[in-house]
């Protein structure tokens, strides 16, 4: 198995606002960073992350830590405000349910 989620309080592009997120691990690295409030799901390209970044970000930001510092949490926070687009292997699985009922 190794796999499990972190609450984390980060930036959503889609909400333009620090949401709830659902940090889902996979091993000792993000898989994927799901927004609770619009259900935007950002799968993470580790070919590119890797190619991209560097060993001692990667590490810092990306790799399973035995809780989630508030650190850490400022880091993924900051790598999501410039998280390029091409990142984003998955990108917009919007909860449509939720949004209809919501008129504001
Ligand atoms: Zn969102």
């Amino acid at each position: 198995m190794g796999n499990n989620q972190i609450d984390a309080t980060l930036f959503c592009v889609n909400c333009d606002e620090e949401t709830n997120h659902k940090v889902d691990y996979r091993g000792d690295r993000i898989h994927s960073v799901t927004c609770t409030q619009c259900g935007m799901t950002v799968q993470m390209d580790q070919d590119y992350i890797d190619d991209n970044f560097t060993q001692d970000f990667v590490k810092r930001v990306f790799t399973k830590p035995s809780r989630l510092t508030k650190e850490m949490q400022a880091d993924l926070n900051a790598f999501m405000r410039i998280l390029p687009y091409r990142v984003i292997t998955k990108p917009y699985r919007v909860y449509r349910e939720i949004n209809e009922h919501k008129n504001d």
